[in-house]
């Protein structure tokens, strides 16, 4: 068993600071009565422990108090992706078997889940009397994430509360823990990147500053005033705020300790520039599958090994699957996922206690590790996973469609986006497709360009070459 987190953090330190919103301030122990009160009230509208509650609403207090609500009645949280169509969130909320949704009051979509519950339809309850817990099972569940597979379809990855505090903890042994550190937070809370945050916060007695999303002009400004301690970040955001501080000739105060920048490779330039700017980066790799961090950069060694995504964390362990010295990452350690719910749950994604990532990389010879390659053909745009075989499904689908085949294009400010191609059993006009699409996939998942073709590159087995499509319109005489 551990100590139910955010009680035992509220009793050992109840005034300091531990979310800041708005221009707001909540200590420990406010936030502790705060979602035990969200808990009360739960429980009065029919939920239960141990029950599954999706939740989708955007960052702000409301969340905070909401997620830690759950957590102090026992539910497990189904972290939704507020980009969504209706018709994903709907998949996940069938394979999640939900029991409730829980949504803020900008939610208008019309989502077919049976039990629908807005925030101020809990706090229009009347509580109940209800006997918090003060100690946790290391193996419940705390949250079900979907991350992309590459079968198309979103797979819902389990995190434990052993996965979430050994991430933590692993995490701290590496960069440390001070009384007046302070994360900022603008990544969304319903991906691990943001939630590992919130995680950290309880456990570390941190506080944490939470944007309702990323606004660089924003985080510059904040950190100026010496009151953040540490940040996480994807590529493209670290580029727009060293752009910021570029352009006012201005540097980034030493209170400022660690910029943990994950998701997907960092190039070397944005690195050079940000030693300029005096933010000490953290190159890190992680997953969903792993509840945040398993490999991270020290920022001493950021120059000595310039793209290298570091050692593993205290309690994790990396190895390299094959005979090659370049071959699939496995990843070991008590941050894990023991496994997926719906659909995905009869996949084991660990053999002999190893997660296969799919990732291709290497370890030099001091344990450093590379990451070479995505896995399998997956895009990352502006960090954002995006399979192409969703979107190939999706487009399929159109009755002009005979097949189609989906590719990453380079993009200045994206790294990575999407584009199409297509074999035609019709006459179809790419604005059809275009719109087609709309509904059916999140925007940053559909296409930007369409290509009509002949046919689409294949193997000898007549496998889709993902990795060719691009090459059929440098042959092509337009
Ligand atoms: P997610 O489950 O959405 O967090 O995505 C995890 C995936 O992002 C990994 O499996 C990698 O493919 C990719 N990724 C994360 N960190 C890095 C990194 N430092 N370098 C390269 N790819 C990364
Ligand atoms: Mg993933
Ligand atoms: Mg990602």
């Amino acid at each position: 068993m551990y100590p139910n987190l955010l009680a035992k953090r509220a009793a050992l330190t109840p005034n300091r600071v531990g979310l800041r919103f708005s221009g707001e301030d909540w200590t420990f122990d406010q936030m502790y009565q705060e979602a035990t009160l969200f808990a009360q009230k739960l429980s009065s509208k029919g939920i239960q422990p141990g029950m599954r509650i999706a939740i989708l609403a955007s960052s702000n207090q409301e969340l905070m108090f909401a997620l830690h609500g759950c957590m102090q009645l026992g539910c497990e949280l189904v972290m939704l992706n507020e980009r969504l169509t209706e018709e994903e969130l709907s998949y996940q909320l069938a394979d999640s078997q939900a029991d409730y949704l829980l949504v803020d009051s900008h939610e208008k979509r019309n989502l077919a889940s049976a039990n629908i519950i807005s925030f101020k339809d809990v706090y229009a309850a009347i509580p109940t009397q209800l006997e918090i817990e003060k100690e946790w099972p290391r193996q419940r569940t705390i949250t079900i994430m979907y991350t992309s597979g590459t079968t198309g379809r979103a797979k819902g990855v389990r995190q434990s509360l052993e996965n979430h505090v050994m991430s933590a903890t692993g995490s701290a042994l590496n960069i440390g823990v001070q009384p007046n550190d302070c994360w900022l937070c603008n990544m969304p809370l319903f991906h691990i990147s943001g939630f590992s945050i919130l995680m950290r916060s309880v456990l570390y007695g941190m506080t944490v500053s939470l944007h309702s999303k990323f606004d660089a002009e924003k985080a510059v400004e904040e950190i100026l005033t010496g009151t953040v301690t540490r940040m996480s970040i994807v590529a493209v955001s670290l580029e727009r705020m060293i752009t910021i501080l570029e352009k006012k000739n201005l540097l980034f105060p030493n209170t400022f300790q660690s910029m943990i920048v994950g998701g997907g490779p960092v190039p070397l330039n944005y690195l050079e520039r940000a030693i300029e700017r005096n933010i000490p980066v953290l190159q890190s790799y992680g997953m969903t599958e792993t509840s945040s961090q398993t490999t991270t950069l020290a920022a001493e060694d950021a120059i000595r090994k310039l793209g290298s995504a570091g050692k593993p964390l205290f309690f994790a362990d990396v190895k390299i699957d094959g005979e090659e010295k370049i071959g699939e990452i496995c990843i070991k350690g008590p941050h894990v996922t023991t496994g997926y719910v719906g659909n995905a749950s009869s996949i084991n994604p660990q053999v002999n206690g190893w997660l296969h990532t799919g990732d291709i990389g290497y370890l030099d010879e001091e344990g450093y590790l590379f990451v070479l390659d995505r896995r399998s053909d997956m895009i990352i745009s502006g960090g954002e996973n995006i399979y192409p075989a969703e979107i190939e499904q999706v487009l399929t689908k159109h009755s002009a469609v005979k097949e189609a085949g989906v590719t990453g294009r380079s993009d200045d400010t994206w790294g990575k986006v999407p584009v199409a191609f297509v074999v035609l059993k019709k006459d179809a006009s790419i604005e059809e497709l275009k719109e087609f699409v709309k509904d059916k996939l999140a925007s940053y998942k559909q296409p930007v360009d369409y290509y009509i073709v002949e046919q689409l590159p294949r193997s000898a087995s007549n496998k889709l070459l993902r990795r060719e499509l691009l090459n059929t319109i440098k042959k092509s005489p337009n």
